[in-house]
């Protein structure tokens, strides 16, 4: 009897061992590789609506959006670095007009266009960014040169625009960036911003006119590579009718833009006041850093509730050193899209 009993007492400890030491499902969540290496991309969030777009205009957002991740991806398939395939999809997207980036960005209240991006290693946590430039054709590019080739992590206006010029990259005559398309959006705004001047209040005024008649458009790509490095960045005009110097989240690392190989990449678009306030690239990073939240519990929590409450519009791509990938928003839509290790292309531009 008294074996029996002894049987019983060591198969329940034995089990009772067994369960406790099995992985909790959030552990196998973390660390179970998605994919070698990875890509994600936007070209900004904002009111983008069904009903307002044309068939040609959706094809060719579309079409943009896929060539663009098809450059980084072929880099990072042949194991270039993430560094170089967030520089080469970004450079795409700048070269259009149909983002608020680079040739397509958006008219300051003076009738100019003044450009910010920014840069950051996952690797090293080294991070380039320049504010309020007005004749460099990639603004990436060169924040990317601030990173590799000065001192520091930040220039804004005419010491930008020297330093660019004396590291041999691209300028061009103000002109052109100048597109049509955006320059009757800086009237519409103007127009309807005065009109809602006379009957509320400033605040309200500015919401209305700049942001809800806005399509923001900013263009940012986070891409993971065969070595296990992220890298992040994000290129954009600001926000239409801007003024006074006004510098939004895109070129401020942290806000705009996020890098570490230890939790993962973020690159935002929306609302920049709000990004800034909010720190949201890099609360993304420190929830999963520190709170051992996963990519997606991590990115709905800062756009979905912290950022939402706060009234901040817009959203963000992430992707994390295990090559899972999540785009959240709290838009209309986001035109966006990402390419995993076996080339899957997802492009999408409204809400599911
Ligand atoms: N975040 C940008 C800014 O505030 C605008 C955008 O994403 O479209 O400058």
């Amino acid at each position: 009897m008294r074996k029996v009993i002894s049987i019983v007492l060591f198969a329940f400890f034995f089990l009772g061992c067994t369960t406790g030491q099995k992985p909790k499902e959030k552990s196998i969540k973390t660390v179970k590789k998605q994919n070698d290496f990875a890509i994600i991309i936007h070209g900004g969030a904002g009111t983008i609506l069904k009903k307002n777009m044309t068939k040609e205009k959706e094809i060719a957002y579309k079409e943009k959006l896929a060539t663009a991740i098809k450059v980084g991806h072929t880099i990072l398939k042949n194991g270039g670095t993430s560094q170089e395939a967030v520089l080469k999809t970004i450079q795409v997207m700048e070269a259009s007009p149909l983002f608020n980036a680079g040739k397509g960005a958006v008219f300051t209240n003076a009738g100019t266009n003044e450009l910010d991006a920014s840069f950051m290693d996952g690797k090293t946590l080294n991070a380039g960014a320049v504010a309020g430039v007005k004749n460099v054709k990639s603004p990436i590019e060169l924040a990317i040169k601030v990173m590799t080739d000065s001192e520091h992590v930040m220039l804004s206006g005419a010491g930008a625009s020297l330093f660019a010029k004396e590291q041999g990259l691209e300028i061009v005559a103000p002109s052109y960036f100048y597109t049509e398309q955006r320059f009757k959006a800086l009237q519409k705004v103007k127009k309807s911003q005065k009109k809602k001047l006379e009957v509320s209040n400033k605040q309200a005024a500015f919401y209305d006119a700049t942001i809800k008649d806005s399509k923001f458009g900013t263009v940012g790509c986070v891409a993971l590579d065969k070595n296990g490095n992220i890298a992040a960045g994000t290129s954009t005009g600001g926000m239409t009718n801007k003024r006074w110097g006004r510098i939004g989240d895109a070129p401020i690392i942290g806000s705009g833009t996020y890098a570490n190989n230890l939790t993962c990449g973020v690159s935002s678009t929306g609302w920049g006041e709000y990004f800034i306030r909010s720190q949201v690239a890099y609360d993304i990073s420190a929830q999963m850093e520190y709170q051992q939240k996963s990519l997606k519990e991590a990115t709905k929590d800062v756009i979905q509730n912290k950022l939402t409450k706060l009234g901040g519009l817009g959203g963000v791509v992430a992707l994390d050193k295990n090559g899972n990938m999540s785009f959240e928003f709290n838009t209309e839509g986001m035109y966006r899209a990402s390419m995993d290790d076996q080339g899957t292309l997802i492009v999408k531009i409204y809400k599911e």
